[in-house]
């Protein structure tokens, strides 16, 4: 994977983004403060912006830059923790980059920052899955529903961290945001990098 296919591969997510944002915010007012809709798609509107402006010349300067500038334009839980997750996954991507390594690094970044466990009903849940997929050898299309279905599986899941862990018992019955958004970024990879 080069430069140019993940450059394809944010801009799909930042178009899944825009078109789930209502739906986002939905999720996020059930068991949250109802902007991670908003959040997320401020943040990849200037991912796109930032990425035309200057398109950067390598996989790792160009995850940088995505991790840079969702760190400073999306706020609340889920900017460090995408940030953090492009940081990390610009540190372990070379020349050429191999999905399910950085994935890896990126997926280790959240969970050193925000301290998730699989099972936490969070973004966890959905990129846990699907980076076992592809460390096993699956294809991307695998992964992308491994995500899915990590997605799903937060529906009865009560909350141990973030906003909805306030709710404590009520925060089970609904879709984490978060775990929603995170099935998009594999759902963007599938449809741009898959074989
Ligand atoms: P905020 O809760 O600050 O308003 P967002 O609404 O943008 O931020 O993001 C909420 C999402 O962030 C949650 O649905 C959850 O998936 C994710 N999240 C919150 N805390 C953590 C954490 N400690 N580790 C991993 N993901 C988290
Ligand atoms: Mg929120
Ligand atoms: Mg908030």
């Amino acid at each position: 994977m080069d430069t140019a296919a993940l450059t394809a591969w944010i801009r799909e997510f930042a178009r899944l983004i825009a078109q789930e944002k209502q739906r986002l915010t939905e999720l996020d007012s059930a068991i949250g403060d109802g902007d991670h809709g908003v959040n997320m798609d401020r943040g990849l509107t200037a991912v796109v912006s930032a990425l035309e402006a200057e398109p950067p010349d390598s996989p790792s300067a160009l995850l940088k830059k995505v991790g840079m500038t969702l760190i400073s334009k999306v706020g609340g839980a889920s900017g460090p923790l995408y940030g953090t997750a492009f940081l990390r996954m610009a540190a372990a991507a070379g020349d050429s980059v191999e999905l399910g390594k950085v994935l890896r690094a990126g997926l280790d970044g959240v969970t050193a920052r925000g301290k998730a466990e699989p099972g936490d009903k969070t973004m966890v849940d959905a990129l846990t899955p699907a980076v076992a997929v592809l460390e096993g050898g699956g294809s991307i299309e695998d992964a992308a529903r491994a995500a899915d279905e990590g997605r799903d599986a937060t529906i009865p899941m009560v909350a141990r961290k973030g906003r909805a862990s306030y709710l404590g018992e009520r925060s089970a019955g609904h879709l984490d945001p978060g775990a929603t958004s995170a099935a998009l970024l594999l759902r963007a990879a599938a449809t741009t990098l898959g074989d």
